[in-house]
């Protein structure tokens, strides 16, 4: 499966925010973000006038890269997003967290979202006692994913549930550390989204 493979902190500073995409490194003084605050690229630099356009344009592209999306996968979830009934950017934002990649980085199994979709990819994952292998899988409320027994010793993951407690657990979500196993309570809403995220520009952008 296709996906971006150029220097993460990049993207950073061409959204202008911490999209948290190196784990630990991305809590210390060693961010990119933290030490060259501007754009990347010779013109970085430079005064630039943002059109509605633009605005709308890095507003979608920093979803996608906080959640490590390609476009064509990302117009999907909106397009499926607006079938559904209720608001279609909270509609957006829902799908997007109940991806199985999302929510194993959000139980703290993962320091960072590609970490977390490498985990899912190598089948260390048991969704309701099921070993799964698909990052893009959707979880429903009540759903368990669970460390397979032979992972639960893999260094990386031990430290990053160690880790967890900087980040904090959404409270759709329940960690059982000692047994390496989470449950979805719920369905993800929108006030339980913390990122800064304007959804209302994404489908503006894309209904034009
Ligand atoms: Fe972004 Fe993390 Fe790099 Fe900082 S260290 S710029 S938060 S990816």
């Amino acid at each position: 499966m296709a996906r971006y493979t150029g220097p993460s902190c990049r993207l950073c500073r061409r959204e202008n925010i911490e999209l948290f995409l190196k784990g630990d490194r991305c809590y210390t003084d060693k961010c990119a973000i933290k030490r060259r605050n501007y754009p990347p690229g010779q013109h970085g630099q430079g005064r630039v006038k943002v059109s509605a356009y633009g605005v709308q344009l890095r507003e979608k592209q920093k979803v996608r890269r906080i959640y490590c999306i390609l476009e064509k996968q990302f117009r999907s979830y909106f397009q499926l997003a607006d079938r559904m009934k209720g608001v279609t950017g909270e509609n957006l934002l829902s799908l997007l967290e109940r991806r199985l990649d999302n929510v194993v980085y959000r139980l703290g199994f993962a320091t960072s979202r590609s970490e977390s979709r490498q985990l899912v990819r190598h089948g260390h994952f048991n969704i309701n006692g099921k070993k799964v292998d698909i990052p893009s899988i959707q979880l429903k409320s009540g759903d368990v994913i669970e460390l397979r027994e032979k992972s639960k010793k893999i260094v990386s993951v031990n430290e990053a549930l160690e880790a967890v407690v900087r980040r904090g657990i959404p409270q759709w979500l329940e960690l059982d550390k000692d047994g390496f196993k989470g449950t979805l309570k719920g369905v993800p809403v929108r006030e339980d989204i913390t990122t800064p995220i304007q959804e209302q520009l994404i489908v503006e952008l894309y209904s034009k």
